[in-house]
């Protein structure tokens, strides 16, 4: 096991400069390992190895290139079970889940592995005579991912596999809360047929390397998702040297009850999206527009649907609702419950911390109602278990209601009314909408990616992935004239 808390920096797994303890938030005594920390010398490392590496990859037959990002995926999905047991055990989130979404990374690269083949451009007849134009798409260069906690492996999978398939380099910083994920996935690609410093694995906080990185001249993109806040800071960095960015960041997503919805899908669908993943999503349904006529009832059960989740260690059968995934996180959510009982909104159920047979962070799903969306608990992402209902007249008032926010990642709507379903579809301001269904919950072959603060930069996921990680090249070819 120790081998695997290292750093994998030009082919090689190394010890960092220092090291941080990785424990299990569902049982603090638990202790997962010491992860090693890198400093700048060993980042410039990675960035040299990289550059090289990269030329050697892009010159890869296609199929051989194809055949790492298959191998990467099968045994990802092949070891779904154990990783995702260690993905649970690092991030708290309930076992069925993090073996799915170890699963769902393995599909990314599987995905990804068909892309490699898709290699096509364009050709054109020039306007001067004799002269062809081909146009088609090359490598970026290095790119830096850094990658958030909250989905460890998935998140990282949705960005490396389209890297690797499009020719390019790898310097991948993960979120520090959560290096085991990162180490194992590493461990799996370190294993490839691929160049020696063509993925490297640096960890370490994301104020030093990860401000390093972002910073660095040595990478030409940087896909980042995680925080609004950090977000502005990696466009900054990046903005002076032209390097090219991706970034997903929060949300306040809404999902707006309609007086003709389905009761208890709807009931369903917003005790899925608020509370899967302890809420730590940034899909997640953190805001209820729920009509007059239906609130009342929804409400009703909403609350008795939230009371009836088991709330216990994610590696517990029965377990719906793990711990929060930090004791800063925690305090963080607490403090939101405080700031909404002085907003003057209805705690109806949760709001407090929970004890277990084992110590860890957990906290009761939150349902407050009177609650206005000019209100701060409705304006800003909690990214805790607690949802917000705010009651409206109409589907007009819901539809602008919806809209009424900084972010745009995803909405939804519950009704039976097709007419309003394609309306909503058609003007919800978010970059996914949802028809009677959660706000959470997305494919892996189709873009995925949000407006306003949600997101900046071209969209991530299937096909849409190659405008971020190619660079396209116009060439003109000039046949002479026959002889
Ligand atoms: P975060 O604090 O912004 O951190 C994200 C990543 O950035 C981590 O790896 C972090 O490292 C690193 N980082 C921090 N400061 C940095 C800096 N100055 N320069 C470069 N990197 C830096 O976000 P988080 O708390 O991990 O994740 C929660 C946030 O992610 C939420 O806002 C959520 O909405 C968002 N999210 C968005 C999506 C999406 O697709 N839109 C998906 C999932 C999550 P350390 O953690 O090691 O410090
Ligand atoms: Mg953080």
């Amino acid at each position: 096991m120790a081998e695997h808390t290292k750093n994998y920096i030009a082919g090689e797994w190394l010890e960092g400069v220092s090291d941080v303890e990785n424990r299990n938030p569902s049982d603090l005594s638990d202790v997962i390992g010491h992860f090693a920390q890198a400093d700048e010398a060993q980042l410039n490392r990675a960035l040299d190895a990289a550059r090289e590496a990269q030329i050697e990859w892009a010159s890869y037959g296609l199929e051989r290139r194809q055949n790492v990002l298959m191998a990467i995926g099968n045994e990802m999905m092949a070891r779904a079970e154990e990783l995702g047991r260690l993905l649970s055990r690092e991030e708290g989130k309930p076992l069925a889940e993090g073996k799915g979404e170890v699963f769902r990374a393995g599909q990314f690269f599987t995905y990804y592995a068909a892309e490699v083949l898709r290699q096509i451009g364009d050709t054109a007849d020039s306007v001067r005579p004799n002269i062809e134009i081909d146009v088609r798409r090359e490598p970026v260069g290095t790119v830096a991912i850094v990658s958030p906690w909250n989905f460890p492996t998935a998140t990282a999978s949705w960005k490396i596999a389209p890297a690797l398939a499009f020719g390019n380099a790898v310097i991948w910083k993960p979120a520090n809360i959560t290096p085991a994920s990162a180490v194992a996935l590493t461990e799996i690609i370190s294993r490839q047929d691929i160049p020696k410093g063509l993925f490297n694995l640096v960890m370490g906080s994301g104020s030093s390397i990860g401000q390093k990185l972002v910073e660095s001249t040595g990478i030409n993109a940087v896909s980042f998702t995680g925080s609004v806040p950090v977000g502005r800071q990696v466009a900054a960095a990046a903005a002076t040297n032209f390097t090219k960015i991706q970034l997903e960041m929060g949300s306040k997503n809404a999902l707006a009850v309609m007086d003709d919805a389905d009761l208890d899908l709807a009931v369903a669908c917003a005790l899925n999206g608020a509370f899967g993943g302890t809420g730590q999503k940034c899909t997640a349904s953190s805001r209820l527009i729920v009509h007059d006529a239906i609130h009342d009832a929804f409400v009703e059960k909403l609350v008795a649907g939230a009371e009836a989740m088991v709330v216990d260690n994610a590696l517990k059968e029965g377990t719906q609702l793990g711990p929060v995934v930090s004791g800063e996180q925690l305090q963080g959510n607490l403090d939101y419950v405080a700031l909404a009982k002085e907003e003057g909104c209805d705690l109806l159920t949760g709001g407090g911390r929970l004890e277990r047979a084992t110590e860890g962070f957990y906290m009761a799903p939150t349902v407050f109602a009177g609650t206005s969306n000019a209100m701060r608990v409705n304006r800003e992402e909690m990214f805790a278990p607690i949802a917000c209902v705010i009651k409206v007249g109409s589907y007009d008032e819901a539809l602008a209601t919806v809209n009424d926010t900084s972010f745009g990642l995803t909405s939804g709507i519950m009704t039976r009314s097709l007419a309003r379903a394609n309306h909503f579809r058609r003007n919800a301001k978010t970059g996914c909408v949802m028809v009677n269904l959660p706000t959470a919950g997305t494919d892996y072959h189709v873009p995925f990616g949000g407006r306003g603060e949600s997101s900046y930069g071209p969209r991530e996921q299937g096909t849409y992935a190659q405008e971020f990680y190619t660079t396209v090249k116009t060439a003109y070819i000039a046949s002479g004239t026959p002889e």
